[in-house]
This record gives structure tokens, C-alpha cells and sequence, in this order.
């Protein structure tokens, strides 16, 4: 078999060191100079959103071989509405960074990956196609996906985001609410340490944001963050980023082709999570090409979390911020918080088959 794998990042390099484990090697293509060339940025892993898997580390440590060292634990995440704030508590997940940081997740995969991996090399899916036995589409892009079959975008998201300097609890994430200054949006904010971390604000690019002024809605959320954070916050790298697609693909294998990553399209509508599922569905197909499991059944979890968690945010949209104000309150509740962060209880899932019950 000869194996070739375009894109180097979490879903890719999930694939090559699984495929290794086999006993196989694959070309791995990245069109960067290094792996993770890009802005620093803070991300999180949270069981919330992926029950039953409790800690997604020790899963793939245990499990899939692949070993990540986070950046931090989350201990605690605010909400903080237009009137309330409150908070959930327990093991919440993890920190980490990407990009151009030594300690970033596609830095560490890189380090446990053996196949050479070609820098530089911003290669076509049709050219690679021709050369090799099974191709894996993980450049991370849903265009590239586009051009080979459908994928059904349920929005578009707009960034902006910097890391911020002060004094901070470094297991303590903020989330930020308010429908009048970030229609269906949020801002978020994730510690890397007791002085550094990563603020963002991120919003639909529905119609009815796109008279949204994103510098000015910047300065408003650092002066929201400053005031529930008590102090001034010092601006470092600043990033923006618009028209990133959230989605599904329809056909997670055409032929010896698999769709992984953002190409299979299995980022968390609700929250933006992406990476956990990138890295099963690269696990998945890897385990398919060495005949181990089949990647079209494996991956029907990741779709229909996406379903759940779509229309999660979709139900959350609706509300304005006196609703708002009254879902924050409710986890002032113990047992309503243990529901959401402390329990096995798949909060999608609920929401959705009420939202749906035919569908299951
Ligand atoms: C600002 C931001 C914040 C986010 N926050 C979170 C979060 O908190 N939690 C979370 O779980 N997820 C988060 N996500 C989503 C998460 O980052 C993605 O879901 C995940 O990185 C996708 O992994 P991937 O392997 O598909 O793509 P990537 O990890 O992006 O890797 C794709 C690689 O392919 C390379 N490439 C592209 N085209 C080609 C080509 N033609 N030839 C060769 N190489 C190519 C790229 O250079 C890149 O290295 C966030 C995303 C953004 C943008």
C-alpha cells in the first residue's frame, strides 16, 4: 500500500502514527515550512460535549498510543451573562496551544510520527490521487472537501482573538454571553499560565451580523473581560480570522479517499471544538486502511454529536439575554451543574431528542 496523507496537523498526524502502529508508513504532505507555522492560539478539550469519554488524554494515551501534554487543566469555567455570572466546577478538560508554540498539539504529534513528512509541499488532491493506493484529505479545509463532494456548511465564524497578558488563575476559563453585543456569539477566555492566555470573541457570520464592526466589538469584549477580570489587560499577538466553516461532509470515504479533520467536517457547532474528533476520525481511518475496523461506522458518532450539539446551538440562539440571564442562573443549582459538568449524562443527546423524537 502506499499511503500518502496532505496536511499535517492534528488529523493527519493522528492517521500517520496510528497507520504506524500497523505496521505501515505514509507520505505525509504539509504546505507550511513547519508543522504548526501559524499564530499561537489557545484551545480547550472538554468531556462536556463529549460524553462518555471522560478525559480525552488519557483515552488516546491509553488507548490509541498518542500522547498530548496540555498546557493546563480546567478546573473551573465562568458564564457570564449580560447580569449573571456563574461558574461549573470539576475536571472540565484541558488547555492547550497550537500553532507556532514548541508545545503545540500538532508539534508534539509531529515528534511521535516516524513517516517523513514533506514540508513545503502544497500538493492538489488530483495530482497525489494518481500516485497513491489511499489518500487522506486532512489539509484542514472544507473547500478542498468541496471539491470533490458535498458539504453542507451550517455557518461561517468569524475570529478575533490575542494573546493577553496578566494575573490569572491558570485552571480558570471565562465565557462571555450577551446577544446585543455578539449576536449568537461569544467571547472566551483560556489561561496558559497564572500570567498568559488567549482571549477571542467568535460569532456567526449570519446576515444579521454583517454590520458587525469587529475592532470596535474587539474593544468592547477587552473592556468587558478587563472589568470581570479586574484588571488591565496587556495585548500581545493579535489574530483574526473570518469565513471558517462549520459543517458536515456527506461521504466520510469515496473510494480509497478518506475525509478527515475539518474535511470530514465534525467540528462542535455548539462550542467550535474540533480537535478531539479530528484526531478519532484520523485514528478511524487509519484503522480502516489497515483493515482493522470500518471508518464509514466509526465515524457515525462524530456525525451524529454534530447533529446533537447543531441543534444545541440552534435552540441557544433563540434566546435573548433575559433567557440567558436565566440559564446562567440555573447553574447556581447543584444539581443542574452536576447535570452539565459533573455527571455521564450526555446533555446533546437529551436536548436533541426532545428537540427531535422522531429522529431517534
Ligand atoms: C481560532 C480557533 C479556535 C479554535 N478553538 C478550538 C477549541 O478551543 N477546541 C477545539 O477542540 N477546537 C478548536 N478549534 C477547531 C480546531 O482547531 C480544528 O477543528 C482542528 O485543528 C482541525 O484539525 P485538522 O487536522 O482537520 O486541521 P489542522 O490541524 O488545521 O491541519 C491542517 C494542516 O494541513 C495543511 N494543509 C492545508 N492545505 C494543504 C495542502 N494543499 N497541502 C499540504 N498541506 C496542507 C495546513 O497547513 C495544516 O497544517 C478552533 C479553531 C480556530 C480557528
Amino acid at each position: 500500500m502506499k499511503i500518502a496523507i496532505i496536511g499535517a496537523g492534528l488529523a493527519g498526524l493522528s492517521c500517520a502514527i496510528t497507520l504506524e502502529k500497523y505496521g505501515y508508513q505514509a507520505d505525509i504532505f504539509e504546505k507550511r515550512k513547519k508543522v504548526g507555522d501559524r499564530p499561537v492560539v489557545g484551545e480547550a478539550m472538554s468531556p462536556i460535549l463529549h460524553t462518555p469519554i471522560d478525559d480525552a488524554i488519557k483515552y488516546l494515551s491509553e488507548n490509541h498510543n498518542i500522547h498530548l501534554k496540555p498546557t493546563t487543566n480546567i478546573q473551573k469555567i465562568y458564564i457570564h451573562s449580560l447580569n449573571e455570572s456563574s461558574y461549573l466546577e470539576g475536571h472540565l478538560g484541558y488547555i492547550n496551544k497550537r500553532g507556532k508554540d514548541p508545545e503545540a498539539y500538532e508539534k508534539q504529534l509531529a515528534e511521535q510520527v516516524k513517516s517523513p513528512i514533506h514540508l513545503k509541499k502544497q500538493v492538489r488532491y488530483e495530482d497525489i490521487s494518481k500516485k497513491y493506493t489511499h489518500v487522506v484529505l486532512a489539509t484542514g479545509d472544507p473547500i478542498d472537501t468541496q471539491n470533490i463532494q458535498s458539504f453542507d456548511t451550517a455557518f461561517k465564524a468569524s475570529f478575533k482573538g490575542a494573546t493577553i497578558k496578566g494575573d490569572f488563575i491558570h485552571n480558570e476559563a471565562h465565557t462571555w454571553y450577551d446577544n446585543e453585543l455578539v449576536p449568537k456569539g461569544m467571547a472566551y477566555f483560556l489561561p496558559f499560565s497564572n500570567a498568559e492566555g488567549n482571549l477571542v470573541v467568535v460569532y456567526p457570520q449570519y446576515k444579521e451580523n454583517r454590520t458587525i464592526d469587529k475592532n470596535n466589538l474587539w474593544k468592547k469584549i477587552l473592556q468587558k473581560s478587563s472589568h470581570t477580570l479586574g484588571q488591565e489587560l496587556s495585548i500581545r499577538k493579535e489574530f483574526s480570522l473570518d469565513n471558517y466553516v462549520v459543517g458536515k461532509n456527506k461521504y466520510p470515504r469515496i473510494g480509497n479517499t478518506f475525509f478527515v479533520g475539518n474535511c470530514l467536517g465534525v467540528i462542535n457547532p455548539f462550542l467550535g471544538f474540533g480537535q478531539f474528533t479530528s484526531i478519532l476520525s484520523g485514528i478511524y481511518a487509519a484503522e480502516d486502511i489497515c483493515g482493522e475496523s470500518n471508518y464509514e461506522d466509526k465515524v457515525q458518532i462524530l456525525y451524529k454529536n454534530y447533529h446533537d450539539s447543531l441543534t444545541l446551538r440552534r435552540k441557544l440562539e433563540g434566546l435573548t439575554n433575559n433567557q440567558i440571564d436565566m440559564v446562567t442562573k440555573s447553574l447556581h443549582l447543584k444539581p443542574v451543574r452536576k447535570l452539565v459538568a459533573g455527571s455521564h449524562v450526555n446533555i446533546l443527546k437529551i436536548i436533541s431528542s426532545i428537540s427531535h423524537p422522531a429522529r431517534r
